[in-house]
């Protein structure tokens, strides 16, 4: 079985789902190809060499430097022409979601997206997911031509970290680079902070911090434990943060190792975002609050006084007081 791992990059360093990308090809076995994309893409394949990418195609070019899908799916069918993946693994991210549905549509290939595991049947791969919030596992096999386009979920394998691999640059016909659409820049509105789909602590706000005033306070309570500051739909929908820090059925798929939900009730739309967090934390003044049914550890009480008080007590321990 052939796979091609599609590995993504912004600002010229990889997704650190990249990696896991890998570790989820290695769970099937078969002949894995590694694949990036960017302005200069041989430092970042000798990277995936490093940890176990395998064969590692790089394609450099100007126009790659920011990620464009019409220019990447043109780029990347050209590739699966040349190598006939059976199976192309991607990152169930905003990005990795529209390249790749952009890509099976135009390669004829069926996708499934956000897979939390891989098995083998009968020398085929199969993709497992979760449906209806969590509540049904689905395996999909794949029938008909064409490769199968699979977008593994981020934050459920782990990183690989090992494994000798060949880098192999590439070029594609200068037609790949015509595209109706040119991306000039990239502004990141949360430009120095950490995201929450790559985070391992994420700590979210909900209705219960009251207003926009106090999202500093929890911005703090996050930075105090190098973590990311997520949200809940309803404080997006207010205005109050932006849409990236959405946690939820509309909003990131998050798997952290720490989970601290702050005045957030616990809605079902809520929950199928984060309920496969490591360890979660509800702070919430309702004791029946349903965030309290899946937290590991449950504080009730005002936001306004435990948030600071923890803050004050992890900075505490940071510096070993
Ligand atoms: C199709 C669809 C998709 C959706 N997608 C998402 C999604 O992706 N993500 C998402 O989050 N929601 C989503 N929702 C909305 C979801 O149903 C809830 O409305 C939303 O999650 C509620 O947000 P909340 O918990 O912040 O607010 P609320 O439900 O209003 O809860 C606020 C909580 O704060 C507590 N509280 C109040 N004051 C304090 C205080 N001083 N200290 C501590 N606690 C306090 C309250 O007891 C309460 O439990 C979706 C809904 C639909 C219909």
């Amino acid at each position: 079985m052939k796979i091609l791992a599609v590995a993504l990059q912004k600002e010229g360093k990889l997704a650190s789902a990249s990696f896991e990308l890998l570790q989820a090809a290695k769970s099937v076995g078969g002949e894995l190809t590694s694949l990036i994309l960017a302005e200069n893409a041989k430092p970042l394949a000798d990277e995936l060499a490093a940890r176990g990418g395998g064969k590692v195609v790089a394609v450099s070019h100007p126009d790659l430097k920011f990620f464009n899908d019409e220019i990447h799916v043109k780029v990347i069918k050209e590739l699966i022409a040349k190598y006939s993946p059976d199976v192309v693994l991607g990152i169930a991210s905003f990005y990795g979601k529209a390249l790749f549905s952009r890509l099976s549509a135009s390669c004829g290939g069926p996708m499934v997206s956000d897979v939390s595991q891989l098995t083998v049947s009968d020398g085929a791969v199969v993709a497992v997911r979760s449906n209806y919030g969590g509540s049904v596992l689905s395996s999909v096999g794949k029938s008909g031509d064409g490769p199968f386009f699979i977008t593994i979920r981020p934050k459920i394998f782990p990183e690989s970290n090992d494994g000798a691999g060949e880098v192999v640059e590439e070029t594609v016909a200068d037609s790949a680079y015509e595209a109706k659409m040119t991306v000039k820049e990239v502004k990141s509105e949360s430009a120095g902070t950490v995201s929450v789909t790559e985070a391992d602590v994420i700590v979210s706000a909900g209705r219960g911090v009251k207003g926009p005033e106090n999202l500093p306070m929890m911005q703090e309570l996050a930075n105090s434990l190098s973590g990311a500051l997520g949200a809940s739909r309803a404080i997006v929908d207010a205005g109050w943060i932006p849409y990236s820090h959405q946690v939820g059925q509309t909003g990131k798929t998050v798997n952290p190792k720490l989970y601290m939900a702050v005045g957030i009730s616990g809605a079902i739309q809520h929950l199928v975002g984060m309920q496969t967090s490591g360890t979660i934390v509800a702070v919430n003044k309702d004791k029946d609050a349903p965030i309290f049914n899946i937290a590991n550890y449950s504080i009730v009480g005002d936001a306004m006084e435990i948030v600071p008080a923890l803050t004050k007590k992890f900075k505490a321990e940071l510096k070993g007081e």
